[in-house]
């Protein structure tokens, strides 16, 4: 587990000059590259462990940089630090606070409500969950690309 600090958004001067862009991006299904950053900074807010690390490792050989977050509130904690990742991937059922919570409160407040969030649950009713919640569905078990495509497709980056 990491600690995510401000530094860590992808406009942060520290961020630029920490992870500027590759000169031969690590790459993964496909051509793709984003149309702001580089580098994706993306939460994954996920209680299972072994699901987490996978992600984060998935998400860390594309290129991204992870920040984790083991429970809604976790998550939640992070961002009013400061943390603004590009986008989040979330689980929806964790202890303390559920993604349902973590949403909802998410979307309640400005400064945070604008960063896109993707469901990681593999329940039947993953895209009306999703559509309920204002959120888009990945669907378990985790499909890189189809992960991906939503971390380049609704990267927050690109409305700033
Ligand atoms: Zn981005």
């Amino acid at each position: 587990m990491r600690a995510c600090d401000p530094t860590l958004h992808p406009l942060h001067p520290v961020f630029a000059m920490t992870y500027a862009p590759r000169a031969d991006p690590v790459k993964a299904g496909g051509d793709r590259s984003c149309m702001t950053h580089a580098i994706h900074a993306v939460l994954v807010v996920e209680d299972d462990d072994d699901s987490r690390d996978a992600l984060v490792a998935l998400l860390e050989a594309y290129g991204c940089v992870v920040c984790e977050a083991v429970d809604g509130k976790d998550a939640l904690e992070q961002l009013r630090d400061g943390y603004r990742p590009c986008s989040i991937l979330l689980d929806l059922t964790m202890p303390r606070m559920d993604g349902w919570e973590f949403r909802e409160q998410q979307r309640r407040d400005p400064e945070l409500s604008h960063i896109p969030v993707a469901l990681l649950t593999g329940a039947a009713n993953a895209h009306l969950y999703a559509r309920r919640l204002g959120a888009e569905a990945v669907t378990k078990p985790v499909d890189l690309n189809a992960v991906m495509t939503f971390v380049e497709n609704r990267c927050a980056g690109m409305t700033l």
